[in-house]
């Protein structure tokens, strides 16, 4: 029931708890299934060898102007909207002015593993010479509307900073400590796309949004949230929030 394929961390399908997984089931839809699997095998294991399913391998298309939502819109509505678009200007906010975790490089879990030393991943059960530094931090995004918090990871986080968590550590080694006001001055006249992904989690009882962003863009003149959707938006709840 309800199968979805993700590829946050690597690639995994999932399914609802009550579901039930049938192997090789005598369905007319499975042997269809088949066939198209041997048809499309070449292709399927280019996917799988290459990884395109994986974000980083796709390039990121840019919304169009009618796609870039105001934070304002976002956070008066009800519902948790999923993935949206926002055009916005960046502020880095760490704690201990770190932006990096160690994290086993076959399936990017954080692991409890010593730079440059040996470790095997208790989640993939790999051995690895060393943990790779992945870049996470957590940001303020603001669009004129209003701000919000987000995650920025990864890629994303690398090409905002212009380094690379071996670049952190490296810099570290050199008694040149990450400092994010430095890379805030350098941000701050800096408009960007990002879309984001929300998703639920729970710490000490309660629940909270937590977004991520899951691409980012430099913003050009034309990408902007155009005045004409801005007029639309006034049937949007929580407009008086302007
Ligand atoms: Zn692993």
């Amino acid at each position: 029931m309800r199968l979805s394929v993700n590829t946050f961390y690597g690639l995994s399908i999932g399914t609802v708890p009550n579901s039930t997984i049938l192997f090789d089931p005598p369905i007319q839809q499975a042997e269809l299934l088949k066939q198209w699997l041997q048809a499309n095998k070449e292709y399927i294991e280019i996917v799988v060898s290459q990884k395109l399913y994986d974000k980083a391998n796709q390039e990121i298309a840019q919304p169009c102007d009618s796609q870039i939502r105001k934070i304002s819109q976002i956070l008066s509505l009800n519902e948790v909207v999923k993935s949206f678009w926002i055009k916005a200007r960046i502020t880095i906010k760490t704690s201990e002015n770190c932006v990096y975790f160690l994290a086993c490089p076959g399936c990017s879990k954080a692991c409890g593993g010593a730079y440059k030393y040996e470790f095997t991943c208790f989640y993939c059960n790999h051995e690895f010479p060393s943990p790779k530094p992945l870049l996470r931090f957590q940001a303020e995004l603001f669009d004129g509307t209003w701000n919000l918090s987000a995650y920025v990871e990864h890629k994303e986080a690398t090409m905002l900073l212009c380094m690379s968590g071996e670049d952190v550590i490296e810099a570290e080694e050199k008694e040149m400590p990450f400092c994010p006001d430095i890379f805030n001055q350098k941000l701050q006249d800096s408009q960007f796309l990002f879309q984001l992904r929300t998703s639920w989690n729970k710490a000490r009882g309660k629940s909270f949004v937590r977004n991520t962003v899951i691409a980012c863009l430099p913003a050009t003149e034309s990408s902007s949230a155009s005045h004409s959707y801005e007029d639309k938006s006034s049937s949007f709840k929580g407009e008086g929030l302007l």
